[in-house]
């Protein structure tokens, strides 16, 4: 299926339920696929933080579908990030991307805060089957552009669902990924609200932080406890090993060629060189040849006629 060795990993997302069936946890160590990530793209801080987070959100969502359903999330905002995007499916595929990965501010002074990075926009959130030509999809505001806030504010709005969703990406002292993980606590209909107040107080109370339970060598159940506390719940079969996967094509890179418009593309031609593409979500190479640069060439100086 795909020769990316070292983008596999050792982790998937755990599931488990309460024992009255009325929440639903996810939780996921994420460290190797988001630190992947990073290695291929090499993001900066807060690049990393966004792509990771929204990463291990999505790999969260996606273990709540079905069997080959993926869920994607689009980030777009005002602010110099730009956009942020990631994708996972139900089997532990996970990719995420940025087009600003070596995006850096003035200073620190906020901390790693994506607020301002981010800024004001959209949260888009499509799931769909693959090569299914129309997804379900759903756009809602971001509320505080911190990814896990933005995923629970569209939830509520998108499917009336309440939840908690708490993500954590840690970065060691030169930017690199120690750990990246997060848990997702969904609220079913007819829950009691005295569960739901449960779960609050061991939020305001423990103020659980994912990251640092991570780096004290946490496992995904060890996460699910504090928020838990006083409430049973058993782990769920979910043997789904997670995996950095990037299902694009010479085709889809071919197409990419487009953007460059016809001048640079015969510039190209002109100087009779193969093309190394590498694709920006994965890293894979591709190499294209003079008549396949030609072809793109004709292909956007036809469509320029119509
Ligand atoms: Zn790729």
């Amino acid at each position: 299926m795909t020769n990316q060795q070292n983008g596999q990993s050792k982790e998937r997302v755990h599931r488990f339920v309460s024992k009255d069936l009325t929440l639903r946890i996810a939780a996921v160590d994420a460290t190797e696929v988001v630190r992947h990530m990073q290695e291929l793209q090499n993001t900066y801080p807060l690049a990393t933080i966004a792509v990771g987070r929204s990463m291990v959100g999505a790999l969260l969502m996606a273990a709540q579908l079905k069997d080959d359903q993926q869920v994607g999330l689009l980030f777009k905002g005002s602010g110099a990030l730009r956009s942020v995007y990631a994708e996972a499916s139900y089997n532990g595929h996970v990719r995420g991307y940025t087009p600003t990965p070596h995006y850096h501010p003035e200073s620190y002074e906020n901390g790693l805060s994506l607020k301002e990075a981010l800024g004001i926009g959209t949260l888009t959130v499509a799931r769909h089957l693959p090569f299914q030509k129309a997804p379900f999809q759903g756009t809602v505001e971001m509320v505080s552009g911190e990814i896990g806030e933005d995923i629970a504010h569209y939830l509520h709005q998108s499917h009336q669902i309440r939840s908690l969703v708490s993500l954590g990406v840690y970065l060691d002292s030169d930017g690199k990924v120690a750990k990246a993980g997060g848990i997702l606590i969904e609220v079913m209909p007819g829950v009691e609200e005295e569960i739901v107040d449960l779960v609050q107080k061991n939020y305001d109370t423990k103020k659980p932080n994912i990251s640092k339970m991570l780096l004290e060598g946490a496992t995904p159940a060890d996460l699910v406890k504090p928020f838990l506390e006083g409430i049973e719940f058993e782990e769920l079969e979910h043997e789904k090993y997670l995996e950095y996967f990037c299902p694009c094509t010479k085709d889809r890179v071919i197409r990419a060629l487009e953007t460059l418009g016809e001048e640079e593309l015969q510039d190209m031609i002109n100087k009779k060189e193969e093309v190394h593409v590498t694709c920006q979500v994965c890293g894979r190479p591709y190499d294209v040849t003079v008549p396949e640069v030609q072809q793109v060439k004709e292909r956007i100086h036809k469509e320029s006629l119509h």
